[in-house]
């Protein structure tokens, strides 16, 4: 467990998320939703800062590694650091696809692709939803 990180904050309960997340936070993050394309808050941003999980706080991507992927969503060719990032198999919609999720909250992120740039090839498919940007 991070030392950087008030644990005693993190919810316990579905009911204590709901409480302390936004709607549409909640729906992302807790029930693995995916805000429509193009709608979110950040998939157009260029601000240099790191992005946070807007579930717990810990620091997921960095915006030097983000990138105009054109599917309408925050993408990242890499993750800041891969053991906080939990890959999952996602079955779901008739597609089989790797989920990812924040390793310390649990927390939905997105999607994990592998057309994106050299140089990993990756695409992280973030919802603007799970994150908060730390402007530099
Ligand atoms: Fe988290």
């Amino acid at each position: 467990m991070r030392k950087d990180l008030n644990m005693s904050d993190m919810p316990q309960t579905e009911v204590e998320w709901r409480a302390k997340l936004n709607p549409e936070q909640y729906q992302v993050l807790r029930q693995a939703g995916t805000e429509r394309a193009f709608t979110g808050k950040y998939y157009n941003t260029k601000t240099p800062g790191s992005y946070m999980c807007a579930g717990c706080g810990t620091e997921l991507f960095s915006s030097e590694t983000k990138y105009e992927s054109g599917s309408g969503w925050p993408s990242f060719y890499e993750a800041l650091d891969p053991a906080k990032i939990e890959e999952v198999q996602d079955r779901s919609h008739g597609m089989v696809r790797t989920e990812v999720r924040c390793a310390t909250c649990g927390g939905h992120l997105g999607h994990l692709f592998d057309d994106g740039p050299q140089p990993t090839g990756l695409r992280y498919c973030i919802n603007s939803a799970a994150l908060e940007l730390q402007e530099k």
